[in-house]
């Protein structure tokens, strides 16, 4: 799998120091578990967080120390974080949360022609919003900005936007001020995993009118 669009780095630290939300958490893992890319980039912002720990504490630690909290560290996480590995178009710390279904049989839930939805339920009390979406060859999401930072990783197909085109591993890491215009390419429908903090805001009246219908 080739992959051209990555996490960014605030990002990536704010998933390694575990001030990332639920939902966006678990589109990182997603990712990573498909990019050893932003695998790798995790474990050094992990490590980076250790030796910051430890100069805060002022102690003293020898290099040899050193190392071995970083190989502990890098062990831990090994164990704890997304295998490097996928099954089928679901990575695996995805499987879990959506009972192992492949895509296939997932309950979907028409919002709008050529748009369906899929809710994950997150930890009650979680403030942000993981769902799967579907989206028809060709069509195209109202232009919108985002009520907060925005993750979206392509599972199937492809869509593109005027920041290029994204294809199943690709991720699209939002903050509030990106605005912009999805176009699923024609070569069959797009499914995405999306993190986002509050509900997405389309700019245009109707489209603004429709969104309570719509419900992304
Ligand atoms: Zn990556």
């Amino acid at each position: 799998m080739k992959i051209s669009h990555h996490l960014d780095e605030a990002t990536l630290m704010a998933y390694a120091a575990g001030t990332l939300g639920e939902a966006h958490s678990v589109v990182v893992a997603a990712h990573a578990a498909m990019c050893p890319e932003c695998r790798a980039a995790i474990r050094a912002a992990e490590a980076l967080g250790g030796l910051l720990l430890d100069d805060q504490d002022q102690t003293a630690v020898s290099d040899t120390c050193r190392a071995a909290t970083l190989a502990s560290l890098d062990g831990v996480m090994r164990a704890t974080r997304p295998a490097a590995r996928e099954r089928g178009e679901v990575p695996a710390p995805l499987c879990n949360l959506i009972n192992n279904m492949p895509l296939s049989e997932i309950k979907w839930k028409t919002k709008a022609p050529g748009i369906a939805k899929f809710d994950i339920p997150l930890s009650p009390g979680s403030r942000t919003h993981l769902q799967l979406l579907r989206i028809a060859p060709g069509k195209m999401l109202p232009d919108h900005g985002h009520g907060g930072e925005e993750l979206t990783l392509i599972l199937r197909g492809s869509y593109s936007d005027h920041t290029g085109q994204y294809r199943a591993g690709d991720v699209a890491d939002l903050d509030e001020d990106t605005e912009h215009a999805p176009r699923v390419d024609s070569g069959g429908e797009c499914i995405c995993l999306v993190a986002t903090e509050a509900p997405t805001r389309f700019k245009s009246f109707w489209a603004r009118l429709a969104q309570p219908f719509v419900g992304i």
